[in-house]
């Protein structure tokens, strides 16, 4: 995938004076003092005295090259940078006793010795090559191979040791300074290397971590245009249109290329989002309007809201819209946000049909029901009928009640999902009208083995619709019974108290000792057709329509709802009226 980076550094200059003044050169360097050696040598040919001598310095010298060559080891050619000098002035001394004269070349040749020793790092050097200059020229007077005067002896006795420190001084220098450049220079040739090696790493996670951006963001597009049932918008902060998938092309029948640039709010229904604004208390303003559209949508946590899109030829559809923020990309760029929408027009075509069956089946169920209920009531007048006969009017006249309430309660649930739940307030006392509800309830109790208890002391007067109350009273006493064993009690009470604002309300209490309710149930009583497992498990008879009606009353009145319960315990629903009556 990626092509290798070519190494751009050659090895630094000082690796070259590494290799001819460090350890590694100590070959190359002895090469000089032997050729020079074997040629001072030649030349002297004709003065050797003791051959014997001069053969054993050639090949004193020519073993110590080879040595030197050969040699691997570093801790090995340390030591013969050393060493060799050591056995080149031994070479010089033999060179001395050998030959009748001196010869001159030996000061030119020890001074390759001095400078070859001083090479070596350390003061030891100076001080061995100061020394050899001494004991070579010292050699051939002490012993006795020459005649010089006493004078010269001095001399060069003082003088090339003095010359040999000089010159040892001066190379060791040269060769300290020239290391120290060149260690610096291979730490530096490594830092960079080590660099280059880090960068180029960096380049390939760089290209494989784009190559996986590239698929993630392919594999992302090719989900948003499969997507063909859903419009998926993607805007800029300010509502701009960026990304218009094919679904929003056939949900809204605009063209891809027409909507890209143009403004979300566009595809809103104008007076809805007018509505909107008025009901936040949001500024007509671009921001205002912009704000109600994307609710409290934050980085992965949607705002879900139902709305009418318009399409281009101005009719409308019902969706349901789901908006996030958009990720933050880049530094100081605001995120933009993503809707999506779903079409709701077959979903809200099913409740319709479905609402309107609900509506025509308890509609047409009331009219024999009322039937059935007036005759009973005229046969359970009737003096003739025995005990036995007239506990059956009971059981049939309870049953009949309960399916009449359950009609009801269908019936309501019909005009509260299509906004139409109408009232007729009127004054009313909650004492008198909680009473009538615990009567109407008390056959179902009684044949339920619960006692039934009202606890209404005083006058307690609100405006409200009889009707509808009497419906939720029944409902949450119904309830009671049906989830409260054999034995228990239910107790449904009036009082007067106040509402979270602190206006006077009426406040009407139904608690049970019955099986009770979780936590996460008690968050879902009042949806629709919302049956706990429990009610479901043990078959207790009934459909998840009783408590989200008491709420729908209970709305409608400008009250409140509150459930409170206790696994196993028992349950208690407060509902609370404010006394003025709804609001208008
Ligand atoms: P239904 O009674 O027809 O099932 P409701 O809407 O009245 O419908 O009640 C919904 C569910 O709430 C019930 O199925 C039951 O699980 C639970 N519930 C209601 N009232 C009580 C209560 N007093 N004690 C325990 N559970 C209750």
């Amino acid at each position: 995938m990626s092509d290798p980076v070519p190494d751009p550094l050659p090895p630094p200059p000082g690796v070259w004076a590494d290799r001819w003044f460090g350890i590694e050169g100590v070959g190359y360097r002895q090469l000089l003092f032997t050729v020079a050696f074997l040629v001072a040598v030649l030349l002297a040919a004709g003065e050797v005295t003791r051959s014997a001598l001069i053969a054993l310095a050639v090949a004193l010298v020519v073993l110590i090259q080879i040595v030197a060559f050969a040699a691997r080891s570093r801790p090995w050619k340390a030591r013969l940078v050393l060493l060799s000098p050591l056995g080149h002035m031994l070479a010089l001394i033999l060179l001395q006793a050998g030959t009748s004269t001196v010869v001159n070349a030996d000061l030119a040749l020890l001074f390759i010795a001095v400078v070859n020793m001083s090479l070596q790092p350390g003061r030891r050097a100076v001080v061995l090559a100061t020394l050899g200059a001494a004991a070579v020229v010292a050699a051939p007077f002490v012993l006795s191979t020459t005649e010089r005067s006493t004078d010269f002896v001095e001399n060069e006795l003082v003088i090339v040791p003095m010359a040999a420190l000089f010159v040892a001084l001066g190379a060791w220098g040269v060769t300290n300074m020239l290391q120290a450049r060149t260690e610096a220079l291979l730490r530096l040739h490594a830092g960079q290397r080590a660099t280059l090696a880090d960068l180029r790493d960096n380049r390939d996670e760089l290209s494989r971590t784009s190559e996986n951006l590239r698929a993630t963001v392919e594999l992302a597009m090719g989900l948003v245009e499969a997507a063909t049932e859903h419009a998926i918008i993607a805007t800029d902060s300010k509502g701009a249109i960026e990304i218009f998938n094919r679904g929003a092309e056939s949900m809204l029948a605009y063209a891809r290329a027409d909507a890209i640039g143009t403004s979300v709010e566009h595809l809103y229904d104008p007076e809805q989002v007018r509505a909107a604004l008025a009901e936040e208390g949001l500024a007509t303003t671009d921001e205002g309007r912009m704000q109600v559209l994307v609710g409290a949508s934050g980085p992965g946590q949607p705002a879900v809201r139902e709305w009418n899109y318009l399409r281009r030829n101005g009719t409308r559809v019902p969706v349901e819209v789901t908006v996030t923020r958009r990720p933050e990309l880049e530094d100081g760029v605001e995120p933009g946000y993503l809707f999506v929408a779903t079409d709701l027009t077959q979903r809200r075509e099913a409740e319709r049909l479905q609402d309107e069956l609900i509506g025509t089946i308890s509609h047409e169920l009331r009219t024999p029901l009322s039937s059935v209920l007036g005759f009973l009531e005229l046969l359970g007048s009737d003096e003739a009928l025995t005990d036995e006969q007239r506990e059956y009017v009971d059981v049939i006249e309870r049953n009949a009640k309960g399916l009449l309430r359950l009609v009801n309660d269908l019936r309501i649930s019909v005009q509260v999902s299509a906004g139409a739940l109408r009232l007729s307030p009127e004054p009313l006392d909650l004492a008198t009208a909680v009473r009538a509800a615990a009567r109407d309830i008390d056959p179902v109790a009684d044949a339920a083995g619960v006692r039934l208890e009202v606890d209404a002391p005083a006058e307690v007067v609100v405006r409200a619709d009889p009707v509808r109350l009497n419906q939720a009273f029944e409902n949450l006493l119904s309830n009671g019974v049906k989830f409260t064993r054999r034995g228990g009690s239910v107790t449904i009470g009036a009082h007067e108290g106040t509402l979270a604002a602190g206006a006077p309300a009426g406040v009407v209490t139904v608690r049970d000792t019955g099986i009770g309710i979780t936590p996460e149930d008690v968050d879902r009583l009042t949806e629709w057709f919302y049956r706990t497992r429990t009610a479901r498990d043990r078959r207790i008879r009934g459909i998840g329509v009783g408590l989200p009606i008491v709420k729908a009353i209970s709305d409608a009145h400008g009250g409140t709802l509150g459930i409170e319960s206790a696994l196993g315990e028992g349950t208690t629903f407060t509902l609370k009226l404010p006394v003025s009556g709804p609001p208008r």
